[in-house]
């Protein structure tokens, strides 16, 4: 089995180890697998919020353990055809990549990672589908003439939306989330030479795909919020003989649809584009989690050596780089009381989880005066990239809403609601509650205004 994934940090894993029951093909990516020890802690209710695709069905097949059982059979089958069986691509589709796994299982079993490498392999054997090449192009597709339009019409019209779910597979039932009428402007600066004092305060804000066309709000809110912080703010850019016109992106939309090699070639441009920012030691600011996720943990799955290292060390998301400059006394923004706002829900995307960012919010939520704000005990709110767009994936994209998210929702309808991810953002917009606010634009309501 030829691996499309840099497996090599496992390839001590399980060995010496009499009960390991390390599949007999598939390498190192075997030996991920195996890392699971079969304790069907995952299986239990009770058990945190760890995945989702298992607490909407009960069914224990359809859990991480239960997803490495069918793919330990797999893998040691001899005939390759086993690992490409229909029952199997259905159980790992049912795999939202959460990360909850990675997170709560007490071995720490990546499913997420595994999904990528199975997808890789599916598509390496039977090529990519149309609707997974549309959500994989993302960031090339959002450069069609006439995209926006289209998806306005298509949103509007019913007969439209039917045609694409029978066509597409894309669920009829489900708005599309439309680009904004001008995507994200990068604002004049003065030259850093005219800021000596910035000299040593320079920081990159790093603009993903999804805020970049769809949010550039909040893409402004954080570089208005850094600045009024005193910081000089990069915007990151690609390189000048970058032959793509188009904004850096991170891969993730080739990642999770199995397009390894497309997802590395993005990861090299965004490289060779903040290489003489790592190498000066700045800070490489975020505002997505899932694109942060990708920098910081699946770069280093994709054989790209120091630089993607280096990178990964430099990656914070907004809500930490704050709490870490405050904590080192640099950050000069006191955060006033939001004019009419005294409650807040917070629904936190899974892979600010994953990266353990969520307590940076909370500190940073409380700095906020007058305000009661609460954390939203929920998995995956369904939607998870393309996954609750997919025709035959609503329902359950909708079931995992309901098992928490939705019904907290419902129980504040005054609230403020706060969510960093796109995907979140979009399935509780969809379900009729008011789009939550990025993090970033929270807290720009909440500095002083320089009138
Ligand atoms: S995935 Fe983790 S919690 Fe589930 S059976 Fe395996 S080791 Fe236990
Ligand atoms: S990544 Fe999430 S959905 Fe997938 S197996 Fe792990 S917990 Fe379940």
């Amino acid at each position: 089995m030829k691996l499309f994934l840099d497996w090599s940090s496992y390839e001590n894993a399980g060995m010496g180890d009499a009960y390991a029951d390390i599949p007999k093909h598939g390498a190192d990516f075997a030996k991920a697998v195996a890392v699971c020890i079969g304790s069907r802690q995952c299986e239990k209710d009770a058990k945190g919020v760890m995945c989702p695709s298992f607490r909407i069905t009960q069914n224990p097949g359809l859990s991480p353990g239960g997803r490495v059982r069918a793919l330990k059979a797999a893998l040691n089958a001899d005939d390759a055809a086993a690992f490409f069986n229909a029952e199997l691509a259905e159980t790992m589709a049912l795999c939202v990549s959460c990360k909850g796994c990675k997170r709560e299982c007490e071995n720490e079993v990546d499913m997420a990672l595994i999904k990528a490498e199975f997808l890789a392999q599916q598509v390496s054997r039977n090529g990519v589908s149309l609707r997974r090449r549309l959500w994989a192009e993302l960031p090339k597709v959002l450069r069609w003439p006439g995209m926006r339009s289209l998806i306005v019409w298509r949103n509007k019209s019913p007969l439209l939306a039917k045609l694409a779910e029978l066509g597409l597979g894309i669920s009829a039932r489900v708005s599309l989330p439309v680009p904004a009428q001008m995507p994200f402007q990068i604002p004049s600066q003065s030259p850093l030479s005219l800021h000596p004092e910035l000299a040593d305060k320079q920081v990159v804000l790093l603009v993903d795909t999804f805020n970049y066309y769809f949010n550039p709000a909040a893409a402004a809110a954080a570089k208005k919020l850094l600045t009024r912080a005193g910081y000089y703010v990069h915007i990151a850019t690609p390189l000048a003989d970058d032959t793509e016109d188009r904004p850096l992106c991170c891969g993730r939309t080739y990642f999770s649809n199995g397009m390894i090699d497309k997802a590395r070639t993005e990861a090299q441009r965004m490289l060779a584009a903040l290489a003489d920012h790592i190498a000066a030691g700045r800070s490489i600011i975020g505002l997505e989690p899932s694109c942060i996720l990708s920098l910081r943990d699946e770069y280093l799955k994709l054989g790209l050596g120091e630089p993607a290292q280096k990178l990964a060390e430099k990656v914070l998301l907004l809500e930490e780089f704050i709490v870490r400059e405050q904590a080192a006394k640099r950050w000069a923004l006191a955060f006033n009381a939001i004019p009419g706002v005294s409650s807040l829900l917070l629904h936190g995307h899974c892979h600010q989880k994953a990266v353990g960012a969520i307590k940076s919010v909370r500190k940073l939520l409380k700095q906020l005066p007058d305000l009661k704000f609460e954390l939203i005990e929920a998995s995956c709110c369904g939607m998870a990239g393309n996954f609750g767009v997919e025709a035959e994936h609503y329902d359950q994209a909708q079931a995992m809403a309901e098992l928490a998210l939705f019904p907290a929702l419902r129980a504040e309808p005054a609230a403020l609601l706060v969510s960093n991810g796109f995907s979140c953002q979009q399935q509780i917009g969809n379900a009729g509650f008011t789009k939550p606010l990025h993090l970033a634009e929270v807290l720009c309501l909440a500095i002083p205004s320089q009138d």
